[in-house]
């Protein structure tokens, strides 16, 4: 029903909605009385928009007969769609917050913080799958199966049944279920879910705490009913996880829940059962692997209260809690917690603004933290909580550089490397070796006329991998080629690969290692469901084994019998023309050498370079990353790079490098005859480091300002005008805080 605005006077009852469209406002919507009277701010309806029929939010209830605004033709909403509020008024704030800060339509917003299914508009009450036995003596007819033996053992504890998802939690799959259903041993049935909270048991007993980690918790709990922030600045395997669980431990006992936030990776079978095996009750995973019904299940367990613990990636941050007292984010330094498209909110940020609304602590806590909560300490908005030793009996690995312009090498790996790695597997220890750069060779050349493979799309290399079978991929944009048989260019044959990808190495490795186990962990090797188990048991087990992976291996995790790890190759870090190259560097060295070493036995590194002058190397040789970053917030002060001034990223792209630039240009004055003078510094417009990707050109512009809510305030008002200026064919893309100016 659509009314225009001069009718409008008698729609007396209205709510703002926030629609997910790529538009900056809310907008108003008719209702009738009865349905006014129960709207609730926060949860869903659906509204006709366009032609469309959409899911949003009710962000507001409009006072009766409050003044229309006439430019707008007033429709009438579809239905309500919740009785209760699904985002509770913190997470409006905080949402409403994000979609000011970082620039984007606030609809799209509150979506990016449900589960798919509820912004499709399903029903919120999922009914459950819940499983009973039907016959309390039938362990004869069991013995066959020691699954189902099992699940009839957790069954038969509880009478009042148990829900399928706890089952498959504990490791019973749903074939086990229905070959008891169908001996009518059991039966299930559905059921509207039970959403009170499951109370939280100590089920392991704490670790005696050394005084490092002593001094950090008694610190952090003087806080706990207030706002505080903490930077628990530790070492690689100083115990950080261990001052989570005693913190955790205490705000569980007063009834609230915890929310920790790992990156992406992070969340591996290991490290829940970390958190599994201190805390039994009920732990809600929230990630993206999931599938939507479980996403569902987890996400209403964490708005629900259900949960007391949330274990969760990036998007966690921005999912309802019912009544949380403590923000864990741990590896805080880690990229992914900045989303690198669409709504690119930092969830470093949104954690801290959260925890201010809250009013409850927050630890931000990494081995190698960022130089920005480095910044935030010395201007003390964050509590810096030092752990300089390593917890239990460990001791730090000592560091050594290999000068690849003199050693003498076999597939890049140096003899002295490969001297010390059969030492330490002669002695059944493990060995971790880190190379950055997944396939089989990065560079494919024509030895005879030097050409090389490079993508049609992209300004960059097609990398070679032989596994499945020989092809050449594009990183960047997915291309897939199969391989050339001779140069195109000349005809002459064979292509020659260079350099080295983790897959050769694993070539090589078997070749020089054939006795030894060789595990690779790189996005290839563990794209398959269960891989990380293997993985992990492997690691688990004391023997002589080598881990080779990317990345992936750098990432938190605990390696107890790895003793020598290798850096094979660090030198492209150096070359990055990103102002954050550096540190980006210093902490993948310091995260990739603190995997060594970590059990009884002392650890060491090695870092294979072809510059082993370089400054960094120096610092860091001396385990010296305070130093370093003590030093390389110095030069940004210096240069008045972030954290010293605040910076926005406009990114174009067109099919045409010269129109992306005059845009932008044209855009940088009116923004410059905007806002006063000396206010904004703009960079650019220049080509991107990469220009060409995925067939399109792409050029950036930053503007910096030390004064960040000023520059805001005129963004705010500009970037619309650019919006409305561009044409179709020209993407562009704002990113508040960018983390990446490459
Ligand atoms: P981090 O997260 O700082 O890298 P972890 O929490 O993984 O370090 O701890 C490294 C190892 O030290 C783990 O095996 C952990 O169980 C052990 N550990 C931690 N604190 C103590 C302690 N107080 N006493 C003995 N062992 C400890
Ligand atoms: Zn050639
Ligand atoms: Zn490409």
């Amino acid at each position: 029903m659509t009314l225009d605005a001069s009718q409008t006077t008698s729609l007396p009852y209205r709510i703002r909605v926030a629609v997910p469209v790529p538009l900056y406002d809310s907008f108003d919507y008719a209702l009738t009385a009865e349905q006014y009277a129960i709207a609730q701010i926060g949860a869903r309806v659906a509204v006709p928009f366009g032609r469309q029929k959409l899911v949003g939010i009710i962000v507001e209830k409009l006072a009766p007969d409050s003044a229309l605004n006439p430019n707008f033709q007033i429709k009438f909403i579809h239905a309500l769609l919740d009785q209760q509020p699904i985002l509770e008024p913190i997470v409006l704030s905080l949402l409403t917050w994000a979609a000011q800060y970082y620039q984007f339509p606030i609809g799209e917003v509150m979506h990016s913080a449900l589960p798919s299914l509820l912004r499709q508009g399903k029903p919120y009450d999922l009914l459950a799958r819940v499983w009973r036995l039907l016959d309390l003596d039938a362990e004869a007819q069991l013995k066959r199966s020691e699954k189902q033996q099992q699940a009839y053992k957790i069954l038969k504890l509880h009478p009042q049944g148990t829900a399928e998802t706890i089952l498959n939690l504990s490791g019973i799959d749903n074939n086990v279920l229905k070959a008891l259903a169908k001996k009518g041993i059991a039966r299930c049935d559905l059921e509207t879910q039970d959403f009170r909270p499951e109370p939280v048991q100590l089920a392991q007993m704490p670790l005696t705490a050394n005084a490092d980690q002593k001094h950090a918790i008694q610190q952090i709990l003087k806080a706990l009913q207030r706002y505080q922030g903490f930077l628990l600045d530790g070492l690689t395997g100083s115990g950080k996880t261990e001052v989570y669980l005693q913190v955790m431990h205490q705000v569980l006992k007063q009834g609230k829940q915890v929310l920790v936030l790992v990156p992406e990776i992070g969340l591996t079978p290991q490290t829940i059962s970390r958190f599994q095996s201190r805390f039994h009750g009920h732990i809600a995973l929230l990630h993206s692997g999931l599938t939507e019904n479980k996403r569902l299940q987890a996400w209403q367990a964490a708005q629900t209260g259900k949960a007391s613990i949330i274990l969760g990636t990036r998007s966690a941050i921005l999912a309802p809690m019912a009544n949380l007292g403590l923000i864990i984010l741990d590896e805080e330094h880690d990229l992914s917690y900045k989303q690198q498209e669409g709504f690119r909110y930092h969830a470093r940020d949104v954690a801290l603004y959260r925890a201010a609304l809250l009013r409850c602590p927050i630890i931000l806590g990494s081995a190698t933290p960022s130089i920005e909560s480095y910044h935030l300490v010395a201007q003390a908005k964050l509590s810096c909580l030092q752990l300089n030793q390593r917890a239990g009996i460990a001791s730090m690995p000592k560091m050594h550089v290999i000068d690849l312009t003199v050693a003498r090498k076999q597939h890049g790996l140096s003899e002295q490397l490969l001297t010390e790695m059969r030492k330490r597997l002669a002695e059944n220890e493990q060995v971790l070796l880190f190379l950055n750069r997944r396939g089989y060779a990065p560079v494919l050349l024509c030895e005879n006329c030097a050409w090389q493979a490079q993508c049609p799309h992209c300004d960059a290399n097609l990398t070679l991998h032989v596994q499945p079978y020989q092809h050449l991929h594009c990183h960047h944009c997915g291309t897939i080629q199969s391989m050339p048989q001779h140069c195109p260019k000349c005809q002459h044959q064979p292509l020659k690969p260079i350099g080295l990808g983790t897959a050769k190495i694993e070539n090589v490795l078997q070749t020089l290692f054939s006795d030894v186990p060789i595990i690779r962990v790189d996005r290839d090797s563990t794209s398959k469901v269960g891989s990380w188990h293997k993985i992990h048991e492997q690691i688990h087990k004391s023997e002589a084994s080598i881990l080779l992976g990317t990345q992936m291996l750098a990432k938190g995790h605990h390696f107890p019998y790895v003793t020598l790890v290798a850096i094979l190759d660090i030198d492209a870090g150096l070359l990055s023309v990103d102002f954050r190259a550096p540190e980006r560097t210093a902490q993948l060295i310091i995260q990739v050498a603190g995997r060594s070493g970590r059990g009884e036995k002392k650890g060491e590194v090695y870092l294979q370079t072809y510059r082993p002058d370089h400054p960094l190397f120096q610092t860091l040789l001396k385990h010296d990353y305070r130093c370093f970053a003590q030093e390389t917030l110095a030069q940004r002060q210096l240069a008045q790079l972030p954290p010293f001034r605040y910076a926005i990223l406009l990114r174009a792209e067109s099919r045409h490098q010269d129109y992306n630039q005059q845009f932008l240009s044209q855009m940088r004055d009116l923004l410059l005859q905007q806002a006063e003078e000396n206010l904004i510094t703009v960079w650019g417009p220049i080509p991107a480091a990469m220009e060409r990707k995925a067939g399109r050109f792409q050029a950036h512009m930053v503007l910096l300002s030390h004064d960040r809510p000023r520059l805001h305030f005129y963004v705010r008002q500009w970037w619309p005008q650019l919006l409305k200026a561009k044409t179709a064919d020209l993407r562009i893309s704002i990113d508040v805080d960018p983390q990446e100016l490459s």
